[in-house]
C-alpha cells in the first residue's frame, strides 16, 4: 500500500467593502431589483471609460499589509479575454503581473503547533454579473442576466500549495476571514457570495518531490463545505490511484447536498486568456507615504487582541477566543469594560456574561450582537450590581431576561420588581433558623461530619427568600448556628 499525502492550494475571492463599484458610481448593495444597479460602464457600453475607485485599491493594500505582503508600488491592470454571457465586455479587468501585493503569509495553529502558509499574491479585479436559472423554486428553460454584481470590486488571494489537510484549509480560511473582518476590507459573508473559494487538490506518495495532478473544485459556499469537499476529493483520488486508474487535470463542482464532487470540464489544455495591459487605465504609482498612511489604519488584529485579553484581563484562552472571534464582540466587551470602575475586579465576570448568557440569547433569538437589545452600558451596570452585592447571580439572570426582552435598564427592573438582594442579617438569621428546623436529616448529617450537607439547607433558605438572600451571608450564618 502506498502512503499518500495531500497538497492543497486555495484561490479566494473576497468582495471589497466599498460603497460603489470598482470602475463606476453604481452601488454595491446586495439584493436589489435585478439590473437596477447598473450604468453604461458596468454594462460595458462601447466607448465608456472605467475610472478606478481609490478606496478599492486601498482595501487590497491594507489587506496585503496585514498579511505581511510586499506592496508593488507600480502595478498595472490587464484584460483577461474570455466569452461568458455574464460579462458583456468579453473580457475581465484584472491584474496579471505584477499584482498589487506579492508574497505574503498567514500562520495557522494546527494541533497546538504553528504553521506558516505562504500566499502568492493578492490582486484587484472586477466581478461579473450573474446568470439566473430559476425564480423561486421554478426552474427556467432559459437564462436571465442580472448585472447588478458586474463591476463590483474583488480581491483575489492565491496561496502556495502548502496546505496538507482539510483541517488546515479550514483553519486558513477561518483565520483569513477573521482578519479581513477586523480590517473591514470585506464582509466575507459566504452566504451572500462575498467570500468565494476555489480549492485545488492533489495527492502524491509521501516522499515524492513532484506534485500530483491537481483538480480544481468550484462552487463551495461555506467553510465546512471546503473541508468536506477536500476530504471527499482526497479519498476519491486515492481510490482512483490505488485501483490502477489515472487522474486528469479537471475542474469539478461541489454538490453540497449529495456531498460529492462532480466533473465539470477537463483542464488538460490551459486556456489562453491573452492577457494584455488594459489601455483604459493608467498604471498604479504608489508613494511610500500613501502606503504608510494605510499602515496606520490597520487595527489591532485578532490574535494580538486575544493575547492582550488573556494577559490584561485574566481571561481563559477559551473565553478570549470567543470574545475576539469578531471585532464587534471584542469592541462590545471593551466598551462595556470602560463603564466599570474597577476593571480588574470585573473583567472576568463581564467576559463570562457575554460569552455565556448573552451569546446563548443570540443563538436562541437568531440575532447578532450588532442588534443586541442589551447595550454595553446596561450590561456593565448589571455586572457592577452583582459585584457590589445589590443582587445575587441568580437574580441577575431574571433581570437579564427582562433586559434582553425590553432593552431596559437593570436598576429600573430591580426597583420595579423589588429584587434587591436581602443582606439584612436579622432577616437572614430568622430564615436560617426556620430552615434548620425543617431540615432534620441534613442537620444530622452535618453534625456527623458531612459538611457538604449544608448545601441542602442553603438551598432551602434561598427558596424561602425567592432567591433574594445573599448566598454568602446565608452560608456564614448557617455555619455559625450549626457549629454552636
Ligand atoms: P489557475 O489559474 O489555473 O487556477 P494557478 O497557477 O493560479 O492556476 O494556481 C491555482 C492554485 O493551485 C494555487 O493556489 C496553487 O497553490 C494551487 N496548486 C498548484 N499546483 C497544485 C497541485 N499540484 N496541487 C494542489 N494545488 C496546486
Ligand atoms: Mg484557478
Ligand atoms: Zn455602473
Amino acid at each position: 500500500m502506498v502512503n499518500y499525502e495531500s497538497v492543497i492550494g486555495l484561490e479566494v475571492h473576497m468582495q471589497i467593502n466599498t460603497k460603489s463599484k470598482i470602475f463606476c458610481e453604481c452601488s454595491t448593495q446586495f439584493g436589489l431589483e435585478p439590473n437596477s444597479n447598473t450604468c453604461v460602464i458596468c454594462t460595458s457600453q462601447p466607448g465608456t471609460i472605467p475610472i478606478l475607485n481609490k478606496k478599492a485599491a486601498e482595501a487590497v493594500i491594507k489587506t496585503g499589509l496585514a498579511l505581511s505582503f510586499n506592496i508593488n508600488k507600480e502595478s498595472i491592470f490587464a484584460r483577461k479575454q474570455y466569452f461568458y454571457p455574464d460579462s458583456p465586455k468579453n473580457y475581465q479587468i484584472t491584474q496579471s503581473d505584477p499584482p498589487l501585493c506579492s508574497k505574503g503569509k498567514l500562520s495557522i495553529v494546527i494541533k497546538g503547533e504553528e504553521k506558516v502558509i505562504n500566499i502568492t499574491r493578492i490582486h484587484l479585479e472586477e466581478d461579473a454579473g450573474k446568470l439566473v436559472h430559476e425564480i423561486g423554486s421554478r426552474k427556467l428553460d432559459y437564462s436571465l442576466l442580472d448585472l447588478n454584481r458586474a463591476g463590483v470590486g474583488l480581491m483575489e488571494l492565491v496561496t502556495e500549495p502548502e496546505l496538507n489537510s482539510p483541517e488546515e484549509a479550514f483553519e486558513f480560511l477561518s483565520e483569513l476571514k477573521n482578519i479581513v473582518e477586523y480590517l473591514e476590507t470585506s464582509e466575507c459573508n459566504m452566504e451572500e457570495g462575498k467570500m468565494r473559494c476555489d480549492v485545488n487538490v492533489s495527492i502524491r506518495p509521501v516522499g515524492q518531490k513532484e506534485y500530483g495532478i491537481r483538480v480544481e473544485i468550484k462552487n463551495i459556499n461555506s467553510l465546512s463545505g471546503v473541508r468536506d469537499a477536500i476530504a471527499y476529493e482526497i479519498e476519491r483520488q486515492k481510490k482512483v490511484l490505488t485501483s490502477g486508474g489515472k487522474l486528469i487535470q479537471e475542474t469539478r463542482l461541489w454538490e453540497a447536498e449529495e456531498k460529492m464532487t462532480k466533473s465539470m470540464r477537463s483542464k488538460e489544455r490551459a486556456l489562453d486568456y491573452r492577457y494584455f495591459p488594459e489601455p483604459d487605465l493608467v498604471p498604479f504609482e504608489l508613494t511610500d507615504s500613501f502606503i504608510e498612511g494605510l499602515c496606520k489604519e490597520i487595527p489591532e488584529l485578532p490574535r494580538t487582541r486575544k493575547a492582550r485579553f488573556i494577559k490584561d484581563y485574566g481571561l481563559t484562552e477559551y473565553t478570549a477566543s470567543y470574545l475576539t472571534s469578531t471585532k464587534i464582540v471584542a469592541d462590545y466587551y471593551e466598551e462595556a469594560l470602560n463603564y466599570l470602575k474597577d476593571k480588574k475586579a470585573s473583567s472576568k465576570l463581564l467576559a463570562n456574561w457575554i460569552s455565556t448568557e448573552l451569546n446563548a440569547k443570540f443563538n436562541v433569538s437568531k440575532i447578532s450582537i450588532s442588534e443586541s437589545p442589551v447595550s454595553c452600558q446596561n450590561l456593565a451596570k448589571l455586572v457592577s450590581l452583582i459585584l457590589d452585592g445589590t443582587i445575587s447571580g441568580k437574580i441577575a439572570k431574571i433581570v437579564f431576561d427582562e433586559m434582553f426582552e425590553k432593552s431596559s435598564d437593570p436598576e429600573k427592573i430591580i426597583k420595579e420588581r423589588g429584587l434587591v438582594q436581602i443582606s439584612d442579617k436579622l432577616i437572614i438569621v430568622k430564615m436560617c433558623e426556620e430552615a434548620i428546623l425543617e431540615s432534620t436529616k441534613a442537620v444530622r448529617e452535618f453534625k456527623s461530619g458531612k459538611e457538604k450537607a449544608i448545601g441542602a439547607i442553603v438551598g432551602l433558605v434561598m427558596k424561602k427568600s425567592k432567591g433574594q438572600a445573599n448566598p454568602q451571608l446565608v452560608n456564614e450564618i448557617l455555619m455559625k448556628i450549626l457549629k454552636t
